[in-house]
C-alpha cells in the first residue's frame, strides 16, 4: 500500500510571505511554492506517511468544505505528482529490499540517507540508488592520484564489481598523494597493493584488476564492452581521452574522466547518445581558445607534474561522485559536460555549454547526421 510521506530532510517550512519552502536550505534541492490560500500547506501536512492517497483526499475534502470533492481529488493527484517527480516524497510503507542483507543495510545506512536527501526525482524505494550501485560493474583506468581516491570511494560506496587497471610500480614520489599505497609497497606493483587494500575496506563486493598498459584504442574498447561505466583516471598516452570517447560511443558505455592541471581539477561525465561527446566539446573549446598564442617556453623549463594529496583527492572524489550519479541517477548531474574546480578561487563551474552534438564532430558527427 502506498503511503506518501514528505522526506524528513525535506520537511516544509511556512514562510511569512504566503510561501512554503520545501527541501531544506540546500540550493539545488530547496524550492519555494506560492501558497495564497493554505492549500499547499494543508496538502503537505497530510503527507506524513499515515494515509493512503485516498485518505489524503478524504482529509482535504474535510478541511476544505467549500470545494467539490472531485476538484479536491484532481488537485491532490496533480500536486502530489509534482512533489513525487521532484523527489520530495517517499513511500512510508516501502518494503525492506530483499536483495540487500542486514549487514549491507547497516553498512550503507548513511549513504542511503544522503541519496535520499539528494534524489531530485521519484524512486521506487529509498534503497534504489544503493541497489543500482550494487548491480554496477565499473572499471577504473589508472590507479594513481585521481584513481586511488576514485576507486576507494567506489569500493566504500558499494559498487558491486570494481576492476582496476594499472601497470606501474609504487615510487616514493607517489606516496604524497596516492592514498592506496604505503612505504611497504615501494617498488611493488600498484595493482596488487590497490586490490588488496580495496578488498580490506569492503569484502562484500568483487574487486579485480589487471596490470595492463593502454597503448591504443583496442584495449579501451575491450574494457568498455565489459563494464557498465568507465572511470578514466589516467592521462597517458596523450590520446587516451579521445580513445575512451570513441570506445564508449561504440559500446554505449557511460564514462567519466578526472584529472588536475596544477590547482585546477578538470572532470567530465558522458552518456553516449544523449548529447555532445567529449570530442564535440574539445573541438568547440579549441576554436574558442584558438586566438591565444603562447610564448615559446623558457630555456630550462621542465614539465614536472604538479599535485598533492588534496588536488588528487578532490579530483578522485569528483570522479567517484559523477560516476555514482551516472549509475544511480542521484543527484542526476547533467551529463555530456566538462567541469572545473579551482583550488585557488574555490570556484566550480561548467567549462562547456554545448547542448547538442556537433555535426562536424570526427567521433559522433556521423551519428548526429544520421541518427
Ligand atoms: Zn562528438
Amino acid at each position: 500500500m502506498y503511503r506518501p510521506r514528505i522526506k524528513a530532510k525535506h520537511r516544509p517550512v511556512r514562510l511569512g510571505d504566503r510561501q512554503v519552502r520545501i527541501g531544506g536550505t540546500v540550493p539545488g534541492i530547496e524550492s519555494r511554492i506560492p501558497d495564497p490560500d493554505g492549500w499547499v500547506w494543508a496538502l503537505l501536512d497530510t503527507l506524513d506517511g499515515t494515509r493512503t492517497v485516498d485518505q489524503v483526499v478524504a482529509e482535504l475534502v474535510r478541511r476544505f468544505p467549500g470545494r467539490l470533492a472531485g476538484d479536491v481529488a484532481t488537485e491532490v493527484f496533480r500536486d502530489l505528482g509534482v512533489l513525487i517527480r521532484a523527489g520530495y516524497v517517499e513511500n512510508a510503507a516501502e518494503a525492506m529490499p530483499a536483495a540487500l542483507s542486514a549487514r549491507e543495510r547497516e553498512r550503507y545506512g548513511r549513504s542511503r540517507e544522503l541519496f535520499r536527501w539528494m534524489a531530485r526525482s521519484g524512486h521506487r524505494t529509498s534503497w534504489d540508488a544503493q541497489l543500482r550501485l550494487r548491480q554496477a560493474r565499473v572499471v577504473v583506468i589508472g590507479v594513481g592520484g585521481t584513481g586511488s581516491t576514485a576507486a576507494l570511494n567506489l569500493a566504500l560506496s558499494g559498487v558491486g564489481e570494481l576492476h582496476c587497471v594499472e601497470p606501474d610500480v609504487v615510487e616514493l614520489s607517489n606516496l604524497a598523494r596516492q592514498i592506496l599505497y604505503t612505504e611497504r609497497d615501494l617498488g611493488r606493483l600498484k595493482l596488487d597493493a590497490a586490490v588488496r587494500r580495496l578488498r580490506a575496506r569492503n569484502s562484500d563486493i568483487r574487486i579485480t584488476g589487471e596490470a595492463l598498459t593502454v597503448t591504443g584504442p583496442a584495449e579501451l574498447l575491450a574494457l568498455a564492452v565489459r563494464f557498465d561505466l568507465v572511470v578514466l583516471a589516467a592521462d597517458q598516452p596523450a590520446e587516451i581521452r579521445t580513445w575512451t570517447n570513441r570506445a564508449c560511443l561504440q559500446t554505449g558505455t557511460a564514462w567519466v574522466h578526472a584529472g588536475y592541471h596544477g590547482p585546477q581539477i578538470n572532470y567530465g561525465l558522458y552518456r553516449p547518445g544523449t548529447g555532445p561527446c567529449y570530442e564535440c566539446i574539445e573541438t568547440a573549446e579549441g576554436q574558442h581558445h584558438a586566438v591565444a598564442t603562447p610564448l615559446a617556453p623558457a630555456a630550462g623549463w621542465e614539465e614536472i607534474q604538479a599535485g598533492n594529496a588534496v588536488s588528487a583527492g578532490v579530483s578522485g572524489n569528483l570522479a567517484a561522485h559523477t560516476a555514482m550519479s551516472l549509475i544511480t541517477g542521484v543527484p542526476g548531474l547533467p551529463a555530456n559536460r566538462e567541469h572545473a574546480f579551482n583550488l585557488v578561487t574555490l570556484d566550480g563551474h561548467a567549462v562547456s555549454t554545448l547542448d547538442a552534438p556537433r555535426p562536424d564532430c570526427p567521433a559522433c558527427g556521423q551519428q548526429a547526421a544520421t541518427g
